[in-house]
């Protein structure tokens, strides 16, 4: 079975009908990018850089950043390459930022808060993730938007950096994406309007789940009620996959839900563009997607987001196939 998936590798994740997704691979670090590419990842929907910060005493310079970035980049060629930045707070604390304890760290200051915040630091990731963006096809993305005004300040910074570069004569490409994580409700309701000041989106589900539901992603005693099938979760998904169509931006998905064989053909019913999972994944996903018919998926997820409860409609999903 696994050489008849290895077989996959090079191939298209196309519907029975036609309709082309793009699957692709959540990293932590440049070693993972080699195991995406022989996964046959057709991009990196998600590398999440904060990992590049944990476990140490300093925060990473910029050129150590560079190093980490471009690697990636180059495993990668001509396949997109989404990188987030720093993502920390929450459940991932730097020691040595001193940070305050927080009574609810998350729903405190963390991710692009603390970019917008700490701009010392954003700028050195900024910088470190332009000059990296020569080799290869970078986007960059924001993590834990909330509201408009975060995207314009970030922005605001993202453009600083291009100017400090352009008087130091340091290449950059021209055109790369920007876009930003959709993981926070507010974020999902008003996706119509941040659509219009981005590129492109990726859901995280594992943040949306939880701050739709208000159930904390790590209390196994309420892990009952953290549940991808909540019909508020799914309408929430669908809403911003039809904000971003509307705005004419590709709409991505990179929480653990993506991956999740159960789900993936609503997600595909729903609209979604771009796939990313684990590399284990990837290819067991790109199989059932190519065993699917897109038409008929639709009618599923129409079907669906009618459905009141999480029970109905795992079970409607599962005997709808
Ligand atoms: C998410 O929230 O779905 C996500 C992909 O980000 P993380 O798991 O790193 O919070
Ligand atoms: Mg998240």
């Amino acid at each position: 079975a696994k050489k008849e998936l290895m077989q996959l590798v090079g191939s298209q994740s196309l519907s029975l009908d036609g309709r082309r997704v793009e699957i692709g691979c959540n990293i932590g670090n440049p070693q993972d990018a080699k195991k995406a590419h022989e996964n046959g990842a057709e991009g990196i929907g998600l590398y999440r850089t904060e990992f590049l910060y944990m476990d140490r005493t300093t925060l990473p310079s910029e050129e150590e950043q560079y190093q980490a970035y471009k690697a990636v980049l180059e495993i990668m060629g001509e396949r997109p390459v989404v990188i987030r930045t720093l993502d920390i707070g929450g459940d991932k604390e730097l020691p040595y930022m001193n940070m305050p304890k927080e009574a609810n760290p998350f729903l405190g200051y963390r991710a692009i808060r603390i970019c917008l915040d700490r701009t010392d630091i954003f700028k050195t990731q900024l910088r470190a993730l332009l000059r990296a963006s020569v080799y290869g096809n970078l986007k960059i993305m924001y993590p834990m938007i909330s509201c408009v005004e975060e995207i314009r300040g970030a922005n605001r910074i993202l453009e600083e950096v291009k100017q400090e570069l352009d008087s130091q004569g340091i290449a950059y490409a021209p055109d790369f994406e920007v876009g930003i994580m959709i993981e926070i409700p507010s974020a999902a309701v008003i996706a119509d309007l941040l659509a219009d000041e981005v590129d492109f989106f990726s859901i995280g589900t594992n943040d949306l789940i939880q701050y739709t539901t208000a159930v904390d992603r790590m209390n196994e005693k309420i892990s009952h009620l953290y549940n991808p099938f909540n019909p508020a979760v799914l309408r929430l998904i669908k809403t911003v996959i039809d904000s971003g169509h509307q705005a004419g931006i590709w709409v991505g998905m990179c929480g653990e839900v993506a991956g999740d064989k159960r789900l993936i053909p609503v997600l595909l019913g729903m609209g979604l563009d771009e796939f990313s999972m684990s590399a284990g994944s990837i290819l067991p996903a790109r199989k059932q997607i190519q065993g699917l018919s897109y038409e008929k998926m639709k009618g599923l997820a129409e079907q669906v987001l009618k459905m009141k409860s999480a029970e109905e409609i795992e079970k409607f999903v599962a005997q709808n196939l």
